[in-house]
């Protein structure tokens, strides 16, 4: 499958790996079949972000630059790589004058100033969702509020949020941790968080941490944003009828990792994230009946689809969709692509993708 969006093609097969030989339909007790988690997949954010640099690529050709990776998914960033993208880790690896797409996950300040120091054409394509935490932590900590972030030490997204209240900010990656951290102020003290954790497992931070710190203030609105809650919801509800969930999604996909964990927790007897269909094992497929398989937010359909393909060689032809919750969320391109080159808005720039 290809994604469409006006004249801009995404994602062909070709660059999806095929397996050697395919999975073996072996017996087992019990009918086979498939529970195809609804929401899965592309988010509005990640939808965004790759629209952002296949335009960038149409209106600037290529090379354009991405600072990181667009999203966490090998595929997307292999298939924008062969289209004229050049993934970058720092600001200075880019030449000056060039066009520059921040990632979804976001940058700090640092990054942005040192964009413009180099004279590049920068296009920030970072969340909406994760601009509103920034927001968040410029505003608590511009009101003298120290910030307990609850996140993952390394992440972009951590990276990014802490440049926004460097002084102000203290990195809590775990229940654990929330037993030990130490912090310069416990009376002014509110949480944020990443926006793509383990909802059970941030709850468990907070009331941890709200036993050592009883002032301990909520944000304003929740940080985990709608498409991670919504992908673990739907996990939640299929895996106690799982023997096994597939979660599609690559290795530094948070959300996806935190699927997997997920499914675990409430009952699948067993849970593998996979970045291609490929890499399923036939052992895995021993003895069971039902499949859980659901995919993370920075991953395109066609590789769900792909899963569907090689599971229907091992006799999982039957496969229902469990639906928990509807998603039409969509976001402005970043205002930097939103206009023509007359600076005229064009209004199919207005939104995403819809049907990724
Ligand atoms: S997972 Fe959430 S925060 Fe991240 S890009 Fe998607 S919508 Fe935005």
């Amino acid at each position: 499958m290809s994604i469409s969006n006006g004249n801009v093609q995404t994602l062909e097969a070709p660059l999806i790996p095929k397996r050697r030989e395919k999975l073996i339909d072996v017996p087992v007790l019990g009918e086979k079949r498939i529970l195809l988690a609804a929401p899965r997949g592309y988010c509005a954010g990640v939808d965004r972000a790759v629209i952002a640099v296949e335009k960038a690529l149409e209106r600037f050709g290529a090379p354009v630059y991405v600072r990181k990776q667009i999203v966490h998914n090998i595929h997307v960033v292999k298939e924008l790589e062969s289209r004229g993208v050049i993934f970058v880790d720092e600001v200075s690896e880019v030449p000056e004058s060039s066009t520059i797409v921040f990632s979804a996950h976001g940058v700090s300040p640092m990054v942005v100033a040192e964009a413009a120091d180099r004279g590049l054409n920068a296009i920030d394509a970072t969340c909406p969702l994760v601009t509103k935490v920034h927001r968040e932590a410029v505003r608590f900590s511009g009101q003298d509020y120290h910030i307990l972030l609850i996140g993952h030490a390394g992440h972009e997204e951590v990276e990014g949020t802490m440049g926004h209240a460097p002084d102000h900010t203290t990195l809590v990656n775990n229940p654990d941790e929330a037993d030990i951290i130490t912090v310069p102020d416990t009376e002014n003290l509110i949480w944020l968080s990443q926006t793509t954790l383990s909802v059970d497992e941030t709850m468990e931070t907070v009331r941890r941490l709200r036993l050592r710190f009883p002032h301990l203030s909520d944000p304003p609105s929740d940080d985990i944003c709608y498409a991670t809650q919504n992908r673990q919801v739907a996990i939640k509800k299929i895996a106690p009828e799982c023997d096994l969930v597939i979660v599609v999604g690559s290795p530094n996909s948070s959300n996806s990792v935190r699927l997997v964990e997920v499914a675990l927790e409430y009952g699948a007897k067993a849970s593998y994230r996979v970045d291609y269909a490929s890499e399923i094992k036939q052992e895995w497929l021993e003895g069971v009946s039902t499949i859980g398989l659901t995919s993370g937010a920075s991953v395109p359909e066609v590789l769900v689809d792909h899963t569907l393909a090689d599971l229907a060689d091992a006799g999982y032809t039957q496969v229902k969709e469990i639906k928990t919750a509807e998603e039409d969320l969509q976001f402005s391109l970043p205002k930097e692509l939103r206009k023509d080159s007359s600076g005229n808005v064009d209004q199919s720039l207005l939104g995403g993708r819809k049907g990724s």
